[in-house]
């Protein structure tokens, strides 16, 4: 039995240190997760109420066409129900996308550092991944622009950019848009696209009729709350959803992430809580940062990549011991960072102090 070559250079998907585990270890009582950019919130007390009373009926497959979350997103997005395609996950939308798209001979243009399904599924599916490096964590879309050859089928772009949450600027995104061919598929993952200042937002979908090798990706999973679940769609011209749904599985999302989405996305009460206070928390979080003298990128998201005096694997690991977990920027291509989850009020106070005597400690060179 021999499988594709390329997967014996590859390795599966690393998961986070397990609570669990690390609360074994080290003998902690409690663990403040801030390495996957969750809601520290949790999701809206409408999901919570309806299933407490509600069973499911779990001997039935889910509605493969989405049918209620698809008519509540379409008009809540002004788009039509034929520009929209559901995954589980926008992780499930990026594999389909790859593999629509991509194939050997080709290549895929991406930022780099970037979200890494990108670049993985891309090597799945045999294709070449051209590289473009971030400029102080922005894309360098001009440089991404440069990348484009004839054998070039897909472009990515993530706005605001994981893990850096730097905001690729509309002018920018238009003028790109308005340079790259035609023929080349164009993907805007927007997976916080909630916590974006509404002042500063592209909004694209406005003119995606203009577009048509434009989709945009967004996700139930982080300001929504409900990563869980797993909830993502995409939306695009239809003929380009087409090509997409006939790779899509039949019925990718259960019935009950489809209903959990649809009354979330009822409740815009909660997600305009969560972004203020996330906004509250992250400014604080900054000011603390600037008053030790640790540099962090500008970012449009609720989490924060900030740069750090010794290499990030080691902040990372006297971090755990003190019970949080984020994410040491080595792993993410950023050394010397870690990329933290803005959590709450409290667990993000608790962090403050450890990083200021972890900086008293540093500068002590003890
Ligand atoms: C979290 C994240 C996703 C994946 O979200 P899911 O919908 O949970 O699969 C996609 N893109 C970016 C940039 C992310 O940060």
């Amino acid at each position: 039995m021999k499988s594709k070559n390329i997967l014996k250079e590859m390795t599966p998907y690393q998961p986070g240190q397990r609570i669990e585990q690390v609360k074994k270890e080290y003998g902690l009582n409690r663990i403040v997760k801030l390495a996957s950019n969750e809601n520290p919130f949790g999701y809206s007390g409408k999901v919570a109420d309806h299933f407490s009373r509600q069973p499911s009926a779990l001997n039935i497959y889910p509605d493969g066409y989405t049918t209620d979350l698809r008519h509540a997103l379409a008009a809540k997005l002004d788009v039509s129900e034929n520009q929209l395609i559901f995954g589980s996950g926008t992780d499930e939308i990026v594999q389909i996308i790859g593999r629509a798209f991509l194939y050997p001979g080709i290549n895929t243009v991406m930022a780099a550092p970037t979200f890494p399904q990108y670049k993985h599924n891309a090597l799945v599916e045999g294709a070449e991944v051209k590289e473009v490096p971030t400029v102080n964590g922005y894309h360098d879309l001009t440089g991404m622009l440069e990348a484009i050859d004839d054998k070039t089928n897909v472009v990515w772009l993530c706005s605001p950019n994981n893990p850096t949450g730097c905001l690729i600027p509309r002018d920018q995104l238009y003028a790109f848009m308005e340079k790259c061919p035609e023929d080349i598929l164009v993907v805007l993952d927007e997976a916080y696209f909630e916590y974006i200042n509404g002042e500063l937002h592209p909004d694209v979908l406005k003119h995606l009729n203009q577009y048509n090798n434009l989709v945009v990706l967004r996700t139930f999973s982080k300001a929504y709350g409900l990563a869980g679940l797993r909830v993502g769609y995409g939306i695009a011209n239809h003929e380009l959803i087409t090509a997409m749904d006939v790779v899509r599985g039949p019925f990718n999302t259960s019935s009950i992430a489809q209903h959990a989405a649809l009354l979330a996305l009822e409740d815009d009460e909660f997600i305009e809580d969560t972004v203020s206070r996330n906004s509250m928390i992250k400014k604080s979080f900054e000011q603390f940062l600037d008053s030790i003298g640790w540099h962090y990128f500008d970012s449009h998201t609720n989490f924060l990549l900030v740069s750090t005096p010794i290499s990030g694997e080691q902040v990372f690991q006297h971090l755990l011991e003190k019970g949080f977990i984020v994410r040491p920027g080595e792993g993410l291509g950023v050394p010397e960072s870690i990329r933290v989850t803005i959590g709450n009020e409290t667990d993000m106070q608790q962090l403050q102090e450890v990083l200021y005597q972890l900086h008293h400690n540093i500068n002590e060179g003890s």
